[in-house]
């Protein structure tokens, strides 16, 4: 029997398989019990994926199965040898670069498998390969895109270029111009003969969407970024996609559709937890007249701050019906979720009530805190979102703040002119007592505003490294 032959329904019954696995994997990444099994629907889907593509290749190879083999064994080495030595060396912290980086790579994909589409099947003139023609302009435009724009990304979040927007006049218009460039040039492609005759609209294409690309997320700054990670995710999505059309993969169409869709959908959400429309997002430049007026409140005069000991904390947090956690990106960078972990069950010991509230976009990526928190093993039942707890804190007795700033802010609420005006915040001041770890005064959170929080009469700072401070509160415990 040919082995093509056996191989086609084969090939289509895994597809269909490793899609329903990748579904099942992100229905299980929805909540947190249930994370570690759909992680696992995704480690088997795309095992099945990676072994049915790979032997149909190299079956139905007609210049030497042996070469194809061979060269994929090299590329799967050294994809996967980099791909073990970051995931081994990155911090948790590091995470969100590192999603960005990898996002480039799908981008860079995108660009080469249409480039390369284009050169074994250029324009011819007729109906079916207009379309196929349309296919390759898109995957390398939207490759493109997301190429730079997750470098650039990457650049900003690992603090290697400045995370200001970048805010040229007339940038929209700079955006929208480009955009139509790239449409005019992709029709232009989809009509063209031959390899010489393409190769112009395409260079085109490739470098205004290459500029487009970077441009959008120079554009995105300050608390912005959050979403345009998740942005970058679902770009990433949809050009994976259309490398699916151009090589004619359904389960890429599937797996690139998943992806888009679901990053697009999370990007919204977290644009309403920071009560951000999508659009203004997407055309940048947050924070833009706020800070140079002196509006962020850095210049204000909001009073002194009050300092607290691990052992003061101790002794008010033993006396307290109701405690609060509130962490933030200062919990991971200390990784200080084992002794905040260690400081629940001890007080639940003493039948303290405590609960997490975790605010949507704390720390550095989405779900931050729940990832650390289901590390140090806290018990899903006790961690809430900022939705669920935010009215109550007003019968709270003591909220801890392990490391957030920019989430805790109350200027966001009563500050028009702050950049982070509007965005939900975590209403810890309504609490009896509030206990603020951080290293020191001199730093400021993410979007670099200060925070009146600090200064108020129920605020404590509580001041050193948080994996320090909390592991003395528990041995004062
Ligand atoms: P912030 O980044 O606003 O503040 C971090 C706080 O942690 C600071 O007060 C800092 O003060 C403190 N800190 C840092 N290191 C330590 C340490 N070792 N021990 C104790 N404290 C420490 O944190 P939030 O989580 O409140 O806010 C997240 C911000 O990041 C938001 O602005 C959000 O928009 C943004 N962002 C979120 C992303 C996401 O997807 N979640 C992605 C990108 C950005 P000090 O330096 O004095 O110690």
């Amino acid at each position: 029997m040919d082995i093509l032959a056996m191989l086609t329904p084969l090939q289509t019954l895994a597809y269909i398989a490793a899609a329903l696995l990748f579904i099942l994997a992100l229905a299980g990444l929805s909540k947190q019990k249930t994370a570690a099994q759909g992680n696992t629907f995704g480690i088997i889907g795309m095992a099945v994926a990676l072994v049915v593509t790979v032997a149909i290749a190299i079956a139905t190879d007609s210049t030497g199965a042996g070469i194809t083999a061979a060269l994929m064994l090299v590329a799967i080495l050294i994809g996967g040898a980099f791909g073990v030595f970051k995931a081994v060396r990155v911090q948790m912290t590091g995470m969100p670069e590192l999603v960005a980086m990898l996002h480039s790579f799908v981008g860079a994909a995108a660009v080469l498998v249409g480039v390369n589409s284009f050169i074994t099947d250029p324009g011819s003139g007729t109906y079916e390969n207009a379309f196929h023609m349309g296919e390759v302009g898109l995957a390398v435009f939207i490759g493109a895109v997301t190429l730079t724009g997750s470098i650039v990304a990457y650049l900003k979040l690992s603090a290697k270029i400045s995370g200001k927007p970048l805010t040229l006049p007339g940038r929209n218009i700079i955006n929208l111009v480009m955009l139509v460039i790239i449409i005019a040039c992709i029709a232009w492609f989809v009509n063209t003969v031959g390899v010489e005759a393409g190769t112009l609209p395409l260079a085109v294409i490739t470098v205004v969407s290459l500029v487009l690309g970077a441009h959008l997320v120079l554009a995105i700054g300050g608390g912005d970024m959050p979403v345009v990670v998740s942005m970058l995710n679902s770009y990433s999505g949809w050009a994976a996609a259309m490398a699916g059309f151009t090589l004619g993969n359904d389960l890429l169409i599937i797996t690139g559709a998943l992806v888009g869709s679901s990053g697009a959908f999370l990007s919204w959400i977290m644009c309403q937890g920071m009560n951000r429309s999508f659009i203004s997002v997407i055309l940048g430049g947050f924070g833009e007249g706020a800070s140079p007026k002196g509006g962020s409140g850095e210049a204000r005069d909001y009073g002194e701050h009050t300092e607290i000991t691990p052992e003061e904390v101790a002794a008010l947090l033993k006396e307290a019906k109701r405690v609060v956690v509130t962490p933030g990106y200062g919990m991971a960078v200390a990784q200080a979720q084992f002794p905040v972990a260690e400081l629940t069950r001890k007080l639940i010991a003493m039948g303290v009530n405590v609960q997490f509230g975790i605010h949507p976009v704390a720390g550095r990526m989405p779900g931050h805190m729940n990832v650390l928190l289901a590390e140090a093993k806290v018990p899903y039942d006790n961690v809430f979102e900022m939705d669920e707890i935010n009215d109550e804190f007003g019968d709270v007795d003591v909220v801890l703040v392990i490391g957030a700033n920019d989430t805790v802010n109350p200027s966001a609420e009563t500050e028009p002119d702050s950049p982070i005006a509007g965005m939900p915040v975590l209403r810890v001041w309504e609490a009896g007592r509030v206990i603020v770890s951080k290293r020191g005064m001199g730093n400021a959170g993410y979007a670099g505003v200060q925070n009146p929080l600090f200064f108020n009469e129920n605020t404590d700072m509580l001041l050193g490294n948080a994996k320090d401070t909390v592991e003395a509160i528990n041995a004062a415990l």
